[in-house]
C-alpha cells in the first residue's frame, strides 16, 4: 500500500509553486481534463431514505433489480464510447454474483461503496474497517483487478467523520469520491475545494479526495452548487448540470457525476417511505435515461467535449491538481481517532 506522507505532500506543494522547473505542470498543460461519470451500484431498497423504514433483513426479500438497470447503463456508456467508475456496493456483489464481473469486462473501474450502506456515522473505526475490507475483497475475488477506490454512502465523510480519512487508508484505498463541497442538511463539507485535494482526518495519514461536481455562478454570491447528479440530476432543470460541465472544462477542473441505477428504472417498486422521501425518490425517474444520454453526448470527445475516463486512470493528473492546492484538515482532534482493530 502506498501511503502520501505528509512531508511529502509538501514537497509536491512546494515545487509546485515553480511552475518553470515542475513537471507536474507539463502533465497539466498537455493534458485534457476528462469527466468521470460515476455509479454507485446499489439497490433500491439500500438508500438512506428507506433506513429505518425496511429492515435489513428483509433486503433479499425485495426483487433485484439492478442487473437490468446495469445492462442499460453498459450500453449507454458504450454507445458513448464513455467509460466510468462504478462504486459497488458488497451486498450487491452478493446477491448478484458476475455483474462485477461483467461491468469490469465493459472496461469500466470498479470501487467500493462498502458493503451494507451504513452512513459513516453510525459506525466506528473498527466496524467502518470491516465494512470496507470486506466489500474490497468480495469485487477484487470477482475481478481480480485491484480496488483502489472509495465512495462513502450518502457522502458522510465529513467533519463529524473525520476519524474515517484513516481507516479508508488502513483498508488500502489510494482516492476517496466521499465529500461533497456544499451545504446539505445531512453531508457536506462547503469549504472544501470544487477539485481534487488531499485531506487529512484526526491522524497523520493524508488522502487524495475527488468531489462530486460542483458550480459557483456569480449570482450565488460564492455558494458552490450541488450539479453532480442523484436528485439534483432528476429533480431541477438539466440545464443546471450542463453549466457546471461546461464550467469545469474551462476552468481545467474534472467534472466528476454521480448515478444510481434504481434511477434509472422506471418501475421501481413501491416502498413504505414518508410522503417527502417518496416525492424524492420517484420523482424523474422516467426521464432520467434520456437525460444521461444529453450529458454524455456533451462531454464525448467526438463533441469537442473531455472524454469520460475512470477516476482510476486519472490519479497522477489528480494528485498534479491536488498538490497545487491546501491540505484541508478535516479534523478537529477530538474525534474518534482510536486505531480500528484487526478485522
Ligand atoms: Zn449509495
Amino acid at each position: 500500500m502506498t501511503i502520501i506522507s505528509t512531508e511529502c505532500l509538501y514537497e509536491v506543494t512546494t515545487i509546485s509553486k515553480r511552475p518553470t522547473d515542475n513537471p507536474l505542470t507539463h502533465v497539466m498543460d498537455n493534458t485534457r481534463t476528462p469527466g468521470c461519470v460515476t455509479i454507485d451500484v446499489e439497490e433500491y431498497y439500500h438508500i438512506e431514505a428507506a433506513h429505518g423504514a425496511m429492515d435489513r433483513s428483509q433486503w433479499w426479500s425485495w426483487p433485484t433489480r439492478v442487473e437490468r438497470q446495469i445492462e442499460g447503463l453498459l450500453a449507454l456508456f458504450a454507445e458513448h464510447d464513455a467509460r466510468g467508475t462504478f462504486f459497488m456496493l458488497g451486498d450487491v456483489v452478493k446477491r448478484c454474483p458476475g455483474l462485477a464481473r461483467r461491468i469490469a469486462d465493459a472496461g469500466h473501474e470498479l470501487a467500493s461503496h462498502g458493503t451494507n450502506h451504513d452512513r459513516l456515522h453510525r459506525m466506528d473505526p473498527t466496524t467502518l474497517l470491516a465494512d470496507l475490507v470486506t466489500s474490497k475483497r468480495l469485487i477484487e475475488d470477482e475481478t481480480g483487478q485491484a480496488v483502489v477506490g472509495y465512495r462513502a454512502p450518502s457522502f458522510s465523510l465529513t467533519r463529524e467523520t473525520a476519524w474515517a480519512v484513516d481507516v479508508i487508508r488502513a483498508a488500502g484505498f489510494e482516492y476517496d469520491s466521499s465529500i461533497f463541497p456544499v451545504y446539505h442538511p445531512s453531508y457536506g463539507v462547503p469549504e472544501a475545494p470544487d477539485r481534487p485535494f488531499y485531506v487529512r482526518g484526526d491522524g497523520e495519514n493524508s488522502l487524495l479526495a475527488i468531489p462530486p461536481l460542483t458550480w459557483s455562478p456569480g449570482w450565488a454570491g460564492g455558494k458552490k452548487l450541488a450539479v453532480a447528479g442523484g436528485g439534483y440530476f432528476r429533480l431541477l432543470p438539466l440545464g443546471l448540470m450542463r453549466r457546471g460541465l461546461r464550467t469545469a472544462k474551462r476552468e481545467g477542473r474534472p467534472a466528476v457525476l454521480y448515478f444510481h441505477p434504481w434511477e434509472f428504472d422506471a418501475d421501481l417498486p413501491r416502498m413504505p417511505l414518508s410522503r417527502v422521501n417518496r416525492l424524492r425518490t420517484y420523482t424523474g425517474l422516467g426521464r432520467a435515461t434520456a437525460r444521461l444520454d444529453r450529458i454524455l453526448t456533451q462531454g464525448s470527445v467526438g463533441r469537442g467535449g473531455m472524454g469520460w475516463k475512470p477516476m482510476g486512470e486519472m490519479l497522477d493528473q489528480f494528485r498534479a491538481i491536488a498538490g497545487r492546492g491546501e491540505l484541508v484538515e478535516l479534523g478537529t482532534g477530538t474525534g474518534q481517532g482510536a486505531k480500528p482493530q484487526a478485522a
